[in-house]
């Protein structure tokens, strides 16, 4: 604990921050690095071998350590698991670990529960709870690296909670995450998705992070899309839409949208060909792709999916008005995958305990 009583999220900190905190405790500067390299291992002070004894007790001293803990774990017959990971306060979130040809890929959460109230997603039921610290982001893949023993060399941002809603600390561990002492994860192989929160993308194209950017559109118009995505009547399709052209042109990275196709609501063939046309009207001459994905249901939800024909028609119908469209393969689909359900069967249980 410091002087007020609070303890230090020493794995928040960037290592120049990390050289002042080494400063004001009479060490040499060095240590930073050392330390800043420890933890992105998921070694905590006491482990801390090559620093001195009493650095390292007062480091246990003022800080806590707030790697998550592995709650529960299910493995996917395809290779892909899913965490549920306990925080330092109790609560807990989500990370799903993804093989791909190319790396390990983590998908996490950026927020403990979710506020923007999307009709299709399990993960916003109860609401947001709180934001996740830097250290909490990081320390997913962190803990998921230390469990899997595998390097993970991709991140998506698509677990629980809305990142730009918690932009702070997501910038901060964007920051955390690509440092070249730490996890060096490159910028281009780590994805951000939001479900359109406009000042938060217009934010995000001076950052100068050439991260890819990934939009929640799921609806062609803003009757539709307000009425499965409430942020949609504070920031309309025109709005968004204006919002990643400027974002283009700014960073020069491709955008891609997510589709999420719902059965009967969002799935026809003129759906697909109103898609097309709005993706031209705002987006024309710019590199962009659309993800389509058929709905994970989710019980207490109307929504339901189509089949797999009719997603790759949708995405063919896409291709043939000159619209880059892949659908997106359902990795880990007999685990709890919708994301958020883990959580919640958890918070139900610890609620109802037997
Ligand atoms: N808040 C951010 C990131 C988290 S959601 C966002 O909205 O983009 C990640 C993606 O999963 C989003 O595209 C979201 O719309 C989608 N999604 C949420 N629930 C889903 C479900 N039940 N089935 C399919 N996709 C879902």
């Amino acid at each position: 604990m410091n002087e007020n009583g609070q303890t230090m999220d020493l794995m928040s900190l960037l290592p120049e921050e990390l050289e002042a905190l080494c400063a004001s405790l009479g060490q040499p500067r060095y240590r930073a690095k050392q330390i800043f390299t420890f933890l992105s291992r998921g070694v905590w002070v006491d482990e801390m071998s090559s620093l001195p004894k009493d650095l390292r007790a007062k480091l246990s001293q003022i800080a806590e350590n707030r790697l998550p803990t592995v709650e529960e774990k299910q493995i996917s017959s395809d290779g892909t698991v899913k965490y549920l990971f306990r925080l330092l306060d109790g609560e807990c979130i989500e990370s799903v670990f993804m093989r791909y040809e190319h790396g390990n890929t983590l998908c996490i959460s950026s927020e403990v529960g979710c506020p923007m109230g999307c009709t299709f997603c399990a993960s916003t039921l109860g609401g947001k709870v709180r934001d996740l610290l830097p250290s909490e982001m990081l320390g997913q893949i962190i803990a998921a690296e230390k469990d899997m023993g595998e390097r993970i060399s991709g991140v998506v941002m698509m677990g629980i909670g809305e990142p730009l809603d918690n932009y702070d600390n997501v910038i901060r561990f964007l920051q955390l995450v690509n440092h070249k002492d730490g996890l060096c994860i490159g910028y281009r192989h780590i994805s951000l998705s939001t479900c359109g929160l406009v000042p938060g993308i217009e934010k995000l194209a001076n950052e100068d992070l050439p991260i890819t950017l990934s939009i929640s559109l799921h609806a062609v118009t803003d009757e539709k899309r307000s009425a499965i995505m409430p942020v949609n009547r504070r920031y309309g399709i025109d709005a968004l839409l204006s919002a990643c052209a400027a974002y283009y042109r700014k960073t020069g990275r491709r955008i891609s949208f997510e589709y999420t196709l719902l059965h009967g609501e969002n799935d026809t063939d003129e759906d697909a060909a109103a898609l097309a046309r709005l993706l031209h009207r705002y987006m024309r001459g710019m590199p962009i792709h659309v993800n389509l994905i058929r709905v994970n249901e989710v019980k207490e939800r109307t929504h339901r999916a189509g089949t797999r024909q009719s997603a790759h028609r949708f995405a063919e119908l896409l291709g043939t008005m000159g619209v880059n469209a892949t659908v997106r393969r359902r990795l880990g689909s007999d685990v709890d995958a919708a994301c958020g359900q883990l959580r919640r069967a958890r918070a139900k249980k610890e609620e109802r305990p037997s």
